[in-house]
């Protein structure tokens, strides 16, 4: 189903709200990024590799907000091509309850399965 004007409207303010949250997150995590600190006197070898496991899920979280705010740049940019809605891939309506849920969404429901299908 297309989307209606207000539809439109409501989703272009989710978008807005969350590229700013993930603003926000990114840069808080660019400050504590960096900052495990191994200080082998004080920390045991076990606490040595806990810190390390902690960065690496730092990194992969920041990926995947860095990735996601891309997603919400393009989402950003279909608004002004008058093309935000429709799926990437078919071109059919992507629909309000998947955009409500992911307002980045770039493609529909059948279409993103097929491509995580790879
Ligand atoms: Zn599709």
């Amino acid at each position: 189903m297309e989307l209606t004007d207000a539809e439109r409207d409501e989703l272009h303010a989710d978008l807005l709200r969350l590229r700013d949250e993930l603003l926000q997150t990114l840069g808080t995590m660019g400050e504590h990024a960096g900052t495990v600190e191994l200080d082998q006197a004080a920390v045991g070898r076990i606490s040595r590799v806990d810190a390390l496991q902690q960065q690496q899920m730092a990194d992969a979280q920041k990926r995947r907000n860095e990735l996601r705010l891309k997603q919400v740049a393009v989402a950003l940019q279909g608004f002004e091509d008058d093309e935000y809605g429709a799926c990437k891939v078919c071109g059919e309506p992507i629909g309000y309850r998947r955009l409500k849920a992911r307002p980045e969404s770039p493609a529909c429901v059948a279409c993103m399965s097929e491509l995580e299908r790879g």
